[in-house]
């Protein structure tokens, strides 16, 4: 007779992250029996919306890519059908226009070819070389759009998936250990553009071109102009509402407030969680939504951490944190056709800098019922590092918050004349409110390498070197951004659902 009882849970997920809720709504859609656990009040982690005064306002993400309706790499569009949910999305026109030094100026049109050529206007003698970028770009998303995505840590779907598109899978082998920066230097060489290219990588991956992979930029640079960049309708948020939606309808379950402190271990194997609280729930298999960092050190004692983790982290390191404001202005200051994602930078050095990068979101321009009448929403934020923000007096950090959002107010507007006057809501968020929110180490937005890398061949996938615990969200292969992220979540379920034998012969359509 055992003294523990049976598992109540076949699955328990950690976090309501994008990752942690395709994870959990996939496997209860696949019929096992899971429960999700997260620290804060609402579900999306980065991903996630709060409601301020009339405005819904976005945590973090608000460029969306995923929610195409072909191929493959729809992930965001998938994941909610799976369990019997649709996210009603605005197309956005544009990705987003850059406003970089030297007063070089790029809208990027969803329309594919209109890009190439807004492009080869400002730099007429690289024309051969845009398009033979960009087009190596393509080579990469046709190949991931070419097959169902799921776990690369399962022989079962390898075979299958090597059956059904050969020449994808070959093809994808080949760019899986490759940079963007080798191949935009074969194509192009003017100066000027590889910089700009850096930027394009920096935009979501918070890396310049020679440390980003080659297969995310296939995803990025493409999927912007097949799928394209969609709003949901009602904010950000609404995708993981409708998953906890679609995870309760087929039978799970999710607990807020709920913050786990340890996953309980039993010779080398996971087999539960303990809470803040000291209840202790247990389960067949556990899945860490958390980053590795704060999975490992803390969720697991460094004693039983494995190896692995500690060559992941010589290899990768986290990004800086972001200075975030969330303002609700006059819609008046606003020009006609505005756009509702942007890029300031104003001197190329500044790039990696602390607080060098301005990115700018205002989805009231998409969906105007995000903000009373007569309002926008301009969410503006730039990368931060935890250590300018530590060991500073409740004073001094309440003046730091003014004097950096001021600052940055003043930068946004060149590109907003009249923003300053036109403000009637502000908030600013640290990298200690991202800490403290998110409950991400030093508030970062994920990891990025600590050294040049093969693309994204070092990256972890799902399975631990613990028995029975899992990982997923952007410290897995393929890293940061809710479609990445919801790769994870498909990859990790499946490979669960080898696991546990819940997984269908048959591949998805
Ligand atoms: C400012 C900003 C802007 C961004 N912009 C974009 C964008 O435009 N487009 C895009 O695609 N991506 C964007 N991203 C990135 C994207 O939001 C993230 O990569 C993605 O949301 C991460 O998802 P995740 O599931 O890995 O983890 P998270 O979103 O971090 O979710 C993890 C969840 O786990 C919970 N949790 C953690 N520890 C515990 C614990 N011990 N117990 C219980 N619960 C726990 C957290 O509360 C959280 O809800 C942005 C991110 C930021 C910060």
């Amino acid at each position: 007779m055992t003294s523990n009882p049976a598992p109540i849970w076949d699955v328990i997920v950690i976090g309501a992250g994008i990752g942690g809720l395709v994870t959990a709504s996939q496997l209860a859609a696949k019929g096992a029996k899971v429960l999700v656990l997260e620290r804060y009040l609402i579900p999306g982690g980065s991903g996630g919306s709060f409601r301020r005064d009339g405005y819904t306002f976005d945590v973090g993400a608000s460029m969306i890519f995923g929610f195409g309706e072909q191929g493959h790499t729809n992930l965001l569009t998938r994941a909610l059908a799976d369990v019997g949910q649709h996210c009603d999305t605005i197309p956005d026109p544009a990705q987003l226009e850059y406003h970089l030094p030297g007063g070089l100026n790029v809208a990027v049109d969803r329309d594919y070819e209109h890009f190439l050529s807004d492009l080869t206007a400002l730099f007429p003698h690289e024309a051969k070389g845009i398009r033979a970028f960009y087009d190596a770009c393509w080579q990469v998303f046709r190949c991931l759009d070419a097959m169902p995505l799921l776990s690369l840590e399962d022989p079962a779907y390898l075979a299958k998936v090597f059956f059904k598109a050969p020449l994808a899978c070959l093809g994808l082998a080949r760019w899986l250990p490759v940079n963007v920066g080798d191949v935009a230097r074969q194509h192009i060489s003017d100066p000027a553009l590889l910089k700009f290219i850096d930027m394009e990588c920096f935009c979501w991956s918070v890396m310049p071109a020679d440390l980003t992979p080659m297969i995310n930029a296939g995803m990025v640079f493409s999927d912007r102009h097949a799928g394209g960049i969609n709003y949901p309708k009602g904010g950000v948020g609404v995708i993981a509402e409708k998953l906890v939606a679609g995870l309760e309808s087929h039978g799970g379950a999710i607990r807020y407030k709920a913050r786990v402190t340890k996953v309980l271990l039993e010779n080398n194997t996971a087999v539960g969680v303990k809470l803040a609280s000291g209840e202790e729930l247990r389960a067949r298999r556990v899945v860490s939504n958390a980053t590795r960092w704060d999975t490992f050190g803390a969720l697991v004692d460094a004693a039983h951490t494995p190896k692995a983790e500690t060559t992941w982290r010589r290899r990768y390191k986290p990004s800086p944190s972001f200075l975030s404001l969330h303002l609700g202005i006059d819609a008046q200051i606003v020009p006609k056709g505005y756009h509702c994602h942007h890029l300031l930078l104003e001197r190329w050095e500044e790039m990696e800098a602390e607080q060098g990068v301005v990115f700018v979101s205002m989805p009231t321009l998409l969906d105007p019922e995000l903000a009373p009448a007569e309002r926008h929403i301009v969410h503006a934020f730039t990368p931060s590092s935890m250590e300018h923000w530590q060991g500073l007096t409740p004073a001094a950090y309440r003046a730091k918050k003014q004097a950096d959002a001021d600052r940055l107010i003043g930068r946004l507007e060149v590109i907003l004349p009249g923003l300053k006057g036109a403000i009637h809501h502000r908030e600013v968020g640290t990298p200690r409110s991202h800490r403290r929110f998110l409950g991400r180490m030093g508030g970062s937005y994920g990891p990025i390498p600590a050294l040049r890398l093969p693309g994204l061949l070092p990256m972890p996938f799902n399975r631990t070197g613990l028995a029975g615990l899992y990982a997923v969200g952007d410290s897995c292969f393929p890293g940061q951004g809710l479609n990445a992220v919801a790769f994870s979540g498909f990859a990790c379920a499946h490979r669960i659902g080898a696991d546990l034998g819940l997984n269908p012969w048959s591949l998805p359509d």
